[in-house]
């Protein structure tokens, strides 16, 4: 019961996969599952052991802004910025969230004021991070509101804007703004590492980093104590706190990615961060061979730029593939349906029905079936 692939050599022998005619994959989240066998590999470098009398406390050090954050994350989040030199965090606040989600809706009650009479508008350019808008309409805070696209946002009023570094590095120049950049994929499995960001309010999450979204751990990188301590405050008043057992373990996890950089392990292992860009480099080029071959979708093409990390100059490997219908197909998000694949559509990012997001971040047999399937696409359309 063996499926040999017209495009390579794979053969999918997983009995899950090769009966999955009718099964529909789910490539809408951005769940990072392609990083499973590297951790599994790392063994038990991971392992965390927690006994049953430890972090009984809500507090880990009083003496921070971010009183619920153990130090040893807080050490582990600094480590990683000066390993990467993605961010600059001299003299900059940290905060810890349950997931850069949270942090996200906190830097927005942050940066809101409370004696306003009107809402405050946030804005993003599209296609923005589907989240955003979800989140803000959700909550119909008084606070703040959505306005939609940046490019297209002309009011003469303050306002909030999201930046998501990779996907729409578009900042509105009127000095109205507060800005908030949504670094989540600024690491060098992604893209290249061109600066050193150094921004007011800076957002990372673990998710993305080493793909341990299950934990839920993001943090923040804040210039202002102001607005560092309204966002603890609104960590407070949601979650009090963010579990330790998460911040012990992403401690963990963060601090073997740097020691890894120390000194390799066995021989023929691989640093982290060269093991996710190879595996998205590979997947990217079998994508665009495919999506070349199948001649209903285009996706735009990539940058390329030097990377202070690698020290090699390549392209950006994106999380997401922005697949655009050609040939008259208006739906893109109901036609991959069709094909038996869930992307997200479009309309949730602020852009066309034409366009659908599909993840890139999925298992090898996931991604060897969504090259099976949109191989098919050629075959319906032609
Ligand atoms: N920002 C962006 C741009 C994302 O894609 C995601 C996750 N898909 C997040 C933030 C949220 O990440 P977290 O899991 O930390 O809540």
């Amino acid at each position: 019961n063996q499926n040999r692939l017209p495009y390579s050599n794979v053969t999918i022998t997983n009995p899950l996969i090769t009966d999955s005619s009718n099964l529909i994959l789910r490539l809408e989240m951005g769940d990072p599952k392609l990083l499973v066998p590297y951790w599994k590999m790392m063994s038990d470098k991971c392992s965390v052991v927690i006994e049953g009398w430890k972090f009984m406390s809500h507090e880990s050090d009083a003496s921070n802004v971010c009183q619920y954050m153990l130090p040893e994350l807080g050490d582990a989040i600094k480590r990683i910025h000066s390993l990467v030199h993605n961010a600059a965090i001299q003299d900059k606040h940290i905060i810890v969230g349950t997931g850069s989600t949270q942090l996200f809706h906190a830097a927005w009650f942050a940066l809101s004021s409370s004696d306003s009479v009107r809402p405050i508008n946030i804005v993003s350019a599209a296609p923005f991070y589907s989240l955003y808008l979800d989140g803000v309409k959700a909550l119909r805070s008084g606070l703040y509101q959505w306005a939609g696209d940046a490019a297209t946002y002309d009011k003469d009023e303050p306002y909030i804007e999201m930046v998501t570094s990779q996907n729409n590095p578009v900042v509105r120049s009127a000095s109205q703004g507060k800005l908030i950049h949504d670094l989540a994929y600024y690491w060098p499995q992604y893209t290249p590492i061109t600066h050193h960001a150094d921004h007011d309010l800076m957002l990372f999450t673990f998710s993305k980093c080493t793909g341990h979204a299950g934990s839920r751990i993001g943090w923040a990188i804040v210039k202002d104590i102001q607005v560092a301590k309204k966002m603890v405050h609104f960590i407070q008043v949601s979650t009090t706190g963010v579990s330790k057992e998460s911040q012990i373990r992403a401690a963990k996890i963060l601090g073997v990615v740097c020691d890894s950089y120390q000194s390799l392990g066995p021989k023929g292992s691989e640093h982290f961060f060269d093991y996710g860009k190879r595996l998205l480099r590979e997947r990217w080029d079998r994508m665009r061979q495919v999506i070349g071959q199948c001649e209903v979708f285009t996706v735009a093409k990539p940058s390329s730029a030097y990377c202070n990390f690698t020290k090699e100059s390549f392209e950006t490997n994106s999380a997401f593939a922005w697949v655009k219908c050609e040939g008259g197909i208006e739906d893109c998000g109901t036609y991959l349906k069709n094909l038996g694949i869930l992307a997200r559509p479009g309309r949730l990012f602020g852009v066309g029905p034409e366009f659908a997001r599909i993840s890139m971040l999925s298992t090898n047999d996931e991604f060897d079936e969504l090259l099976t399937r949109l191989l098919n696409a050629r075959r319906e359309y032609n």
